[in-house]
């Protein structure tokens, strides 16, 4: 078993099955983990209250020799936001980071963005992340005719589009992109 003591923002909670609960995490200097918690749903879990998506946490995680899982052996909530924009930002980053990346300035802004110094819309939030990413949207073009005022992105196809492609493309409410 590797300890490892790190800070990190809950991303999501992931799935559920009665005893464990998993969590998506970006942490400082791990990158992405899913790590999962034990019993989070008993009364008596101190761990519960401190694993809320949208919460800067310093954890303690411990990885399994076995299998590399990780499990969240303690957490300690230092911040957390309940800003609907940011907690749809912290959706957005879960699903453009893979696991296990590291990324300083993406933990610098999700830091801010949980503290609330990092204000603005989420059309704001969601710039800023592709920019740190390296998707700069002041500099896309929409992925289908050029145009360079671009509307709306598209993570799976990792695609920019401007608002006269998106509404002759949209396949419909399930193509989870996200509008600027
Ligand atoms: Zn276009």
């Amino acid at each position: 078993m590797i300890e490892n003591s790190t800070w990190g923002v809950i991303l999501d909670r992931i799935n559920d099955n009665g005893l464990d609960t998993e969590y998506s995490i970006f942490t400082w200097d791990l990158g992405k983990v899913k790590a999962k918690a034990t019993s989070v749903r008993k009364i008596t879990s101190k761990l519960a209250g401190h694993l809320e998506p949208g919460t800067l946490a310093r954890l303690r995680l411990v990885q399994k020799a076995i299998d590399g899982n990780y499990k969240i052996a303690e957490s300690l909530i230092d911040e957390r936001t309940k800003d609907p924009r940011a907690m749809s930002a912290l959706l957005f980053v879960d699903r453009m980071t893979p696991i296990l990346q590291t990324d300083i300035h993406l933990f610098a802004f999700l830091k801010a963005l949980v503290s609330g110094e990092e204000e603005g819309s989420e059309a704001s939030h969601y710039r800023k992340v592709l920019s740190i990413l390296g998707f700069d949207p002041e500099h896309a073009i929409c992925s289908i005719c050029g145009e360079d005022k671009i509307a709306y992105f598209i993570p799976q196809d990792i695609m920019f589009l401007c608002h006269q492609c998106l509404r002759k493309t949209r396949k419909g409410p399930d193509q989870r992109g996200v509008s600027f």
